[in-house]
């Protein structure tokens, strides 16, 4: 199952508990923010008019910024990276989360320098996942075929995003939750992708 997987040649990878470890806590966020217990973060503030969006887009600016000052590396990031960037793969970010908080968030897990700033995909480049249309608009930007994609996360809407958008899809996750409807890969952490790949 692997040998596919192999094959692939531009890898996009969701950032937030995907290359690190997840920190944000999304049910203080959401309280902070004033909103109700699984509410869509990003969904509720774009369905909000006026001076209170901008509020509300402020305030979960900063409550970002606090995480990705504190983001630390998922546990074989590095390896992983080193090992697609030997294989000449491109790479990308494809994020919920601002383009200028992703930079920090790489420089603090110490991979920033594998990625092309112009391949980071937040939510000021597109619309917010599980909207395909930022993973689409970069593998227009790298010319590359669906068939030779891969969209990488640890949550439903990368999953959502990657399948929407016809790339292969890897799920990376220790926690119990699975969609295996939306899940071609499946791997506990990304050293064991890492593995996987390597052998
Ligand atoms: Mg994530």
């Amino acid at each position: 199952m692997s040998h596919r997987l192999r094959s692939k040649t531009a890898w996009v990878f969701d950032l937030d508990g995907t290359l690190t470890n997840p920190v944000h806590d999304f049910a203080h966020m959401r309280s902070a923010l004033g909103m109700a217990e699984n509410a869509d973060i990003l969904q509720t503030i774009a369905e909000t008019k006026g001076a209170q969006r901008a509020l509300l887009t402020q305030q979960l600016d900063k409550l970002e910024a606090h995480y990705a000052a504190r983001a630390s590396a998922a546990i074989g990031v590095e390896k992983l990276i080193a090992q697609l960037v030997k294989r000449n793969c491109l790479l990308g970010i494809f994020t919920r989360n601002t383009k200028e908080m992703a930079l920090l968030s790489l420089q603090a897990i110490g991979v920033a320098q594998y990625f092309d700033s112009d391949f980071i995909i937040g939510r000021d480049q597109a619309p917010h996942k599980p909207n395909p249309v930022g993973l689409t608009q970069l593998l227009q930007q790298w010319q590359v075929q669906v068939s030779d994609a891969v969209m990488v996360g640890d949550f439903r809407f990368d999953l959502e995003a990657g399948r929407a958008a016809g790339t292969a899809t890897v799920h990376i996750a220790k926690d119990e939750q699975r969609w295996p409807e939306l899940t071609d890969y499946y791997y506990s952490s990304l050293v064991q992708l890492s593995a996987d790949l390597a052998g």
